[in-house]
């Protein structure tokens, strides 16, 4: 579905897709939350190149870093890039991050994929102050208070500040 056919329009095409929450299409990488809701225009240029620009709104589950619960991540992208057709693609369209298709057929599957891969944070995490999971006991803090020591900070790098000292 995210495969578009080149020879059904001379210059510009608009498409609006949606993909839905139960659609395995993303399955390998992430789980949808909220269906996708993805708006497209497609501009032929000169050189056998087509400019992709569009929007995706949806949302995604993510597993928190800190209490390992399941969150909703929500994807608000803006986005546009350069496919160029494989027979003239050059080296230097990849140094320049240039996408490529071949023949007629523009398949955005891949550069969706990475698109939203990207935008995930790095260290996900449910709120800003989830008190995530007591290294102690293992309960999770956000819903009772164990009462454990701990030295303050739940950083994973606390004790490694303290060898260093
Ligand atoms: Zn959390
Ligand atoms: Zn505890």
């Amino acid at each position: 579905m995210l495969k578009f056919n080149l020879a059904l329009f001379s210059d510009r095409q608009e498409y609006d897709l949606e993909i839905k929450k139960t659609d395995p299409i993303f399955h390998k990488d992430f789980k949808i939350a909220e269906d996708f809701l993805i708006n497209l225009a497609l501009t032929k240029d000169k050189d056998s190149t087509v400019i992709v620009e569009g929007t995706l709104s949806g949302a995604i589950f993510l597993e928190c870093g800190r209490c390992l619960k399941q969150y909703t991540h929500e994807l608000e992208l803006n986005f546009v890039t350069i496919f160029k057709d494989k027979a003239v693609y050059t080296k230097e369209d990849e140094l320049s991050e240039v996408e490529v298709f071949k023949g007629n057929e523009l398949d955005l599957y891949e550069y969706l994929r990475e698109t939203i891969i990207l935008d995930m944070p790095l260290k996900p995490v449910c709120t800003e102050d989830c008190k995530g999971i007591c290294s102690i006991c293992g309960k999770d803090r956000n819903v009772e208070k164990c009462g454990c020591e701990t030295k303050g900070n739940d950083s994973p790098f606390v004790d490694l500040k303290n060898i260093i000292k």
